[in-house]
């Protein structure tokens, strides 16, 4: 495996771990913390004094944040330059991956409201150029997919193979959004539709993905050049709990089914595995899953990736931990 530490700023792949706090629920119960964060890149399993160390207990990444850590760090540290990256037409996509109640919402909003004051500086910073954002919110839930921007519940969207724009959905609402408030408040709506889903079947959210994808464009106000125009992608993806993802051996076979195998959680984690590993990965089944699908053209090639991994610090969430940390791993 390759050592922790400070990697090129150009890396396709960026993998972070952020280790939450322990809740209340879990201080009442007197669990305990079982990882500590030992430097900015290993972090380091602590077994109860009864336990002998059977496991790998040390990951490094290219950065672990630990309990005491502010979103803006995780931000800056390990998205910005990601996110930043669509800016000038590379496509880009920031997932959170984490069992459920590790913080992988808390952790996407806070990193989505901080991309868009980003955004909106550079914007401000380069008036040189026009710039137009335009916004969709979807959710997968159980491969069908949901528009989080049109209130009207409707049928589950179709895929369509766009012969110039690969996968599209069809139907799905687009919103320009005016300023940065508006965009905001685009995004409010996706997060409330969200969860009414989450209402109604009983904490979908630890099932469904959720996409917030940001198609950035600018050309120069002088000129009508094409090629001085940019237009990428760029995605928030709040993935569904990680304990529905297959775990598998180093060797790929399966290693047990814990609860509902997620096809579209289960098809990105081989996706990435594969892009990993680079060129010698052969076939990559983005058309596997509809997650994969839409995301086919902002992962691997030149997008860029940031993927953070949350973890539950509490002992009692140990196994998953090590599953998310695996995967981690292997996505470097
Ligand atoms: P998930 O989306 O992975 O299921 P959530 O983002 O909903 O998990 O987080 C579960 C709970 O933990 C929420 O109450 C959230 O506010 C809290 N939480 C998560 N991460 C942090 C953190 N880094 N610091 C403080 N509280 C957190
Ligand atoms: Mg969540």
């Amino acid at each position: 495996s390759t050592p922790g530490g400070p990697r090129a700023r150009e890396d396709k792949i960026v993998v972070t771990v952020r280790l939450r706090p322990l809740n209340r629920r879990e201080q009442l119960a007197k669990d305990q913390v079982a990882w500590d964060c030992i430097d900015d890149y290993t972090i380091v399993y602590k077994p109860p004094q009864h336990e002998r160390a059977t496991q790998p207990a040390s990951f490094t990444f290219d950065k672990v944040f630990g309990p005491a850590s502010i979103t803006e760090a995780v931000y800056e540290e390990g998205v910005k330059n990601v996110a930043l990256s669509a800016l000038m037409g590379i496509n880009a996509t920031v997932f959170a991956y984490g069992q459920t109640s590790s913080g992988k919402t808390y952790t996407m909003r806070g990193i989505t409201e901080k991309a868009v004051n980003d955004i909106y500086n550079h914007i401000m910073k380069n008036p040189e150029r026009n710039f137009t954002i335009k916004i969709s919110g979807l959710e997968i839930y159980n491969e069908n997919v949901r528009d989080l921007l049109n209130s009207e519940p409707g049928r589950s969207l179709k895929l369509l193979d766009d012969p110039e724009k690969g996968t599209v959905v069809e139907k799905l609402v687009e919103e320009t959004a005016k300023d940065d408030k508006h965009l905001r408040h685009l995004i409010s709506i996706c997060e409330a539709q969200r969860q009414v889903g989450e209402t109604a079947l009983n904490d979908n959210s630890s099932r469904s993905h959720q996409i917030i994808r940001l198609t950035i464009q600018s050309t120069l106000r002088e000129e009508a050049d094409c090629v001085k125009s940019f237009v990428a992608t760029l995605n928030f993806v709040d993935l569904a709990g990680s304990e529905r993802a297959a775990q598998t051996h180093a060797d790929g076979t399966r290693l047990k089914e814990g609860c509902h195998i997620n096809l579209s959680l289960m098809t990105l984690t081989t996706v990435i595995r594969k892009l990993s590993v680079g060129k010698k990965s052969g076939h990559i089944p983005y058309r596997d899953s509809k997650l994969t699908r839409i995301l086919q053209h902002s992962l691997g090639g030149n997008a860029r990736t940031a993927i953070i991994c949350t973890l539950s610090p509490a002992l009692t969430h140990v196994e998953q931990s090590r599953n998310t940390l695996y995967f981690a791993t292997r996505a470097k």
